[in-house]
């Protein structure tokens, strides 16, 4: 399920073509009929991993840069590099966000998941 949901594929069946521009998200997959919103606010989790997951990246490419250069840190050169990355990286991201988001949902309540399926 989390491979598929790296692919931005269902997490359920694997389907494609289940976001209609890089950024839509279908309502129900088109190959198992799985509906992907559950309730309202759903998304929040979503929200929260595409964080974590830019959180993780800034500190790793921060911390990364400044070990690898130091002690003759390229302080501006970081900034523009982690402010481009932190603006661009969640957009690119969101997608993947959502589908594992679906993932670890499916993961934890497969049962409810089964009766949504049309
Ligand atoms: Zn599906």
């Amino acid at each position: 399920m989390f491979g598929r949901a790296m692919l931005r594929r269902c997490p359920n069946c694997g389907g494609r073509r289940i976001f209609g521009r890089w950024l839509v998200l279908a309502d129900d997959c088109p190959s198992c009929g799985i509906h992907f919103e559950r309730q309202e606010g759903y998304w929040v989790g979503a929200v929260a991993i595409n964080t974590v997951a830019t959180v993780i990246l800034f500190s790793v490419v921060f911390v990364g840069t400044m070990v690898l250069f130091w002690p003759d840190v390229p302080w501006g050169g970081i900034l523009a590099v982690v402010v481009v990355m932190n603006l661009l990286f969640p957009i690119v991201f969101y997608p993947v966000s959502k589908t594992l988001w679906i993932a670890i949902d499916l993961a934890v309540h497969p049962e409810v998941r089964g009766d949504s399926a049309r």
